[in-house]
């Protein structure tokens, strides 16, 4: 891949990576506080349906943060762009949609269906 387009990934994933962290970071401060003030009212139900919506989503960001910097790191080594199943190269398109996407399209076809070998 050309230097100048490997950069505007690398912005494209920096940047992601500062706002996912920002926001794990904030969720995990969140989850604390309403524990506290939840329990002063005593609203159990309320208490775990909010810790389970956060909970759950920050879950998703730490994922993509987690392909994020896998993602970083395959710029770094060179094979960014490249399925790290099959080796194939990932569809422009695809990389400009989910930058931090390790797979190609067919192997992400197949991860989805539960049928790729790692
Ligand atoms: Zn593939």
């Amino acid at each position: 891949m050309e230097e100048e387009r490997l950069a505007q990934f690398r912005q494209m994933l920096l940047a992601r990576r500062r706002s996912l962290g920002e926001r794990v970071l904030r969720s995990g401060e969140y989850g604390r506080e309403t524990e506290q003030n939840l329990a002063d009212i005593g609203d159990m139900a309320v208490e775990s349906y909010t810790r389970d919506f956060m909970f759950g989503k920050s879950a998703d960001d730490r994922r993509v943060l987690q392909l994020v910097a896998e993602a970083l790191a395959r710029i770094e080594d060179g094979s960014y762009g490249t399925c790290t199943h099959c080796e194939s190269e990932i569809q422009a398109k695809r990389l400009e949609a989910v930058p931090w996407t390790p797979l190609c399209i067919q192997c992400q076809q197949l991860q989805e269906q539960g049928l790729l070998q790692e």
